[in-house]
Formats: structure tokens, sequence, C-alpha cells
């Protein structure tokens, strides 16, 4: 029902004192990998709440690829659209310090092989789906593809994170486009004023169908294009632990619920259980719930 379009990372995590200036080694804590990048990431979270679930990615051939392909599988989503070589798997260096801040570089790796030509390759499988799920850790030219491919057969749905530019093409085939604060303030540039209602408006502005902002611990709105409406859903009060990946797991839920045919406002409700609990465990996939553990609406 869901196809989600989009990287797999591996996260080599080490904890550090404090960061080494140029030049300099410092020592760290044993070195931890996850499994992630925002496409697999939303693979594993709808798949872990029930949803059929495809992931159409591109791995290296290596242990880091089989790592990911592992925990997808586990989880439950389909991996036969998932291409192997031409690269190392994309991996993501986070040095985290005692803050908790955390450093990063990403190496895309085989993300960047992930072509317009895969995407026609595997247009069956783009055209069966429901709904498809894109983000923007995969070349944009091949989000742009995934949209002519799917020509409107099934719904689409888009993160635009690493946040950047996007072409009209794009952005009017979004069903929502979904943000963070960050994305939208990048999105609208001196344009984006103090209220997050404006922003969703403003965004509309832009072409979408509709649109979706996630504001963390305080919900986030739903904006639909023919009428203009916006709506807030509070999300449920959970103690956070760790944050990362809750977009991810919120924007899965939100694309399959939708893809299912329910209303934005009660999609966006049921999303935002799926990111609290996604936000009370560490880590990301390892953190993403099934259906006994999400908490009440709020
Ligand atoms: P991102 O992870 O992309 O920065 P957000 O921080 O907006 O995105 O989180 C996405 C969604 O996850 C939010 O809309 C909310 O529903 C849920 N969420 C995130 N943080 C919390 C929190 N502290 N408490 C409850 N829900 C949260």
């Amino acid at each position: 029902d869901l196809l989600v379009v989009g990287s797999a990372n591996a996260d080599l995590v080490v904890r550090v004192e404090r960061r080494p200036g140029a030049g300099e080694t410092v020592l760290g804590s044993d070195l931890a990998v996850h499994p992630g990048g925002k496409g697999a990431n939303q693979a594993v979270a709808a798949a872990r709440l029930g949803a059929r679930t495809a992931l159409l990615a591109r791995v290296g051939d290596d242990a880091h690829g089989r790592l990911l392909l592992q925990a997808q599988r586990a989880a439950g989503v389909a991996v036969d659209g998932v291409l192997t070589g031409g690269a190392p798997t994309g991996v993501a260096l986070i040095t985290v310090d005692p803050s908790g801040d955390n450093s990063i570089v990403v190496s895309p790796g085989a993300n960047a092989l992930l072509t317009p030509g895969d995407i026609r390759s595997a247009a069956r499988l783009v055209r069966a789906a429901r709904v498809v799920s894109a983000q923007l850790e995969i070349p944009l030219a091949t989000v742009v593809e995934t949209v002519r491919v799917l020509g409107g057969a099934g719904r689409f749905v888009l993160n635009p994170s690493p946040a950047g530019p996007l072409p009209a093409e794009v952005l009017t085939a979004c069903d929502p486009l979904v943000v963070n604060e960050h994305e939208a303030r990048v999105l609208l540039g001196d344009g984006a004023g103090p209220d997050p209602a404006g922003w969703a408006r403003s965004l509309l502005a832009l072409g979408p169908r509709s649109v979706v902002v996630t504001l963390g611990a305080a919900g986030a709105l739903t904006a639909d294009g023919r009428t203009g409406v916006v709506e807030r859903v509070a999300a449920p009060r959970v103690s956070a632990v760790d944050t990362t990946g809750a977009g991810d797991a919120f924007t899965a839920a939100l694309a399959w619920r939708l893809g299912r045919g329910e209303e934005p406002a009660a999609a966006a409700r049921y999303a935002a259980r799926v990111g609290a609990a996604a936000v009370t465990r560490p880590g990301a996939q390892e953190a993403y719930p099934v259906p006994a553990q999400l908490p009440p609406p709020a």
C-alpha cells in the first residue's frame, strides 16, 4: 500500500568528550552502528505499524548494506526494490558530545546513485502503490522522475529534507508536503512570518495540494489547499528521550493512513501518536512502535 522512495544510511555513532579541531585526534566511546536514513526509517516505521510497505532505495554491496536490509526484513518491509552496488552504502558519521549535541558528516554513497532510470525500471512498483513517500536524501532528479512515473496513479507525499528549492512539478504533486519548522523556514525564506498557521498558508501558495507542518512537542498543523482550512493537531504528552527520527515516523504513519483514505486531520492525529512513541526511546528505527506501544491521542 505504501512505497517509500528514499535513502538508506548506516549511522556510525561515537560519543566524545569534545570534538577534535583541525589536525587533532580525540578518543571516543565504542562505535555503535544503527540502521538509518530517512527512506529506510520511514519504511520500518510504517511496516511496524502494520502497513504493507515496500522500499525503493540503493545500498552498497557491503556489511552496512546487509545490516540495512536485515533491519527492513525484520520489520516486514518488502525489499525487492532495494538495489545494490555501485558505491559504498551511505553512512552518517556522528559524534555526540556530553551535552547531547551532534556533529554529523553524511557520505551519500549509493544513495547518490539511485537514478531516474532506476525509478523507470521500477515503474510497476511505483504505480502499484496507493501512496508513495519520498524525501530529499536521494538526487532531486530521481524524486522528479518518481512524480512523473507515478503520474497521479497514487498519492505523493514529500518530506523535503534536507531542505532546498523544489521544482513546481514536484511541489504541485505533493499531497501533502510535510515539513518541520526548519524546513518551513528554508522553503519560505524571508517570507516566513512568526506564526506556524501562516507558514502553512504561505506553503500552500507554493502549489502543493496540502501541507502538514510538524511542531515537535506542540504537535502539527494540517492545511488543505482546496479549502484553505488549517487544523491543529495536538501531540500526546510523553517524556522525550531522543527525538531522532521522530519526523520520519510521523511522516510514514501519515502517508500510510492517508493512502487508506483517512481524512488529513485524523491521519495526522494518528501520526502524532506514532511520533510521540518514537521520542520515548533512544535511536530511530529501534525506537519505532508497534500499535500496542502507541500512547492514547492527546
Ligand atoms: P523532526 O523530527 O523532523 O524535526 P518534529 O520534531 O516536528 O520533526 O517531530 C515530528 C512529530 O513527532 C511531531 O509533529 C510530533 O507529533 C512528534 N513529536 C516530536 N517530538 C515530540 C515530543 N517531545 N512529544 C510528543 N510528540 C513529539
